[in-house]
């Protein structure tokens, strides 16, 4: 058997033509751009070429962009304060905290400092909890990205067991959340797991989202599985061993143009969601 490849770059372009079409249509509706406030600080160089391609999708869809750069020096005040000041600018309808921020910032406090309504990443503890209890706020944006190609190719999620191997708080963990509202049978994986071949060889799902190349061997995967493999490791190697795994699978994503893609997708369309509540006096979507 050979899989069929989830095209995550189709399916996001086709998000971002139609958060094109909607930007469009806020500008005309308001006569200014719906915005999304990037801060950055230190100079990762994975960070700015991220910040870059953010800023670059932006325009192409037709969003404003500005950019925070901070020292990497600065303090976990002067960052939370940069923060506030974006949460009550009314010209700012998103704003992303690029992380990982340095190791000597905390990062927790600086994304709380995010208002909800424009935490269009997804990452303060009042977007965790819309999450988990199906609440209107925003999803963190790779989880919504997968959700959204596990839809896009019309995989069963009610009663199937979905086994996420990871459980980091921007990760593994909210995607549980959004798994667990559409009636999976949920496992979660994380690095104290000790049996973790005989897990995964019983997920119908299995989404990877761990960092260590290669980690999944595709013989661990049970015939007809769906594999998605969030993973992204320098050489644009994924978690799971490919080549075996999409003779086993029925569905997989390939790295990169997997999961990747869906990520800024999926930022850019949270942005708008934020533009237009703030705009019209409406409620945010529910997760
Ligand atoms: P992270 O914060 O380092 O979390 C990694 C998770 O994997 C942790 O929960 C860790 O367990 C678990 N883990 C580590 N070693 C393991 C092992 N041997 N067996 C089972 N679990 C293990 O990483 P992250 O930020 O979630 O990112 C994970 C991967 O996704 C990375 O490759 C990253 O580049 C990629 N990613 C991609 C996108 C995208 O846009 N496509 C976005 C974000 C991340 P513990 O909790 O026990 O430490």
């Amino acid at each position: 058997m050979s899989a069929t490849v989830m095209d995550g770059t189709a399916v996001a372009n086709e998000l971002l033509r139609d958060t094109g079409r909607r930007a469009a249509e806020f500008e005309r509706a308001h006569g200014r751009k719906a915005t999304l406030a990037t801060v950055l600080v230190g100079d990762n160089p994975a960070s700015h070429t991220y910040v870059r391609m953010k800023t670059h999708r932006c325009r192409r869809a037709g969003l404003a962009s500005q950019r925070h750069d901070l020292a990497s020096e600065a303090t976990t005040a002067q960052v939370v304060d940069r923060v506030q000041q974006l949460s009550t600018d009314p010209v700012v309808d998103g704003i992303l905290v690029q992380h990982p921020l340095p190791a000597s910032i905390d990062q927790r406090r600086v994304f709380e400092a995010i208002t909800p309504a424009k935490d269009v990443d997804g990452v303060t503890s009042a977007s965790f909890a819309a999450m988990a209890f199906g609440q209107p706020g925003f999803a963190s944006c790779t989880p919504a990205g997968i959700m959204h190609l596990l839809d896009t190719y019309n995989v069963p999620l009610a009663g199937r067991h979905t086994v996420v191997v990871g459980r980091s708080p921007i990760l593994g963990k909210p995607l549980g959340m959004l798994l667990l509202a559409r009636d999976t049978t949920l496992t979660y994986c994380h690095s104290k797991t000790t049996d973790l071949p005989d897990v995964v060889a019983r997920a119908d799902i299995l989404i990877a989202a761990v960092g260590r190349p290669e980690l999944i061997r595709g013989e661990w995967i049970k015939p007809g599985a769906v594999v998605i493999d969030a993973g992204y490791n320098p050489g644009n190697i994924g978690d799971v061993d490919y080549d075996t795994a999409s003779t086993r699978a029925s569905l997989i994503t390939p790295v990169p143009g997997g999961v990747g893609p869906m990520t800024i997708a999926v930022l850019l369309a949270q942005t708008l969601d934020a533009a237009h509540a703030a705009a019209n006096k409406v409620r945010l979507p529910s997760n």
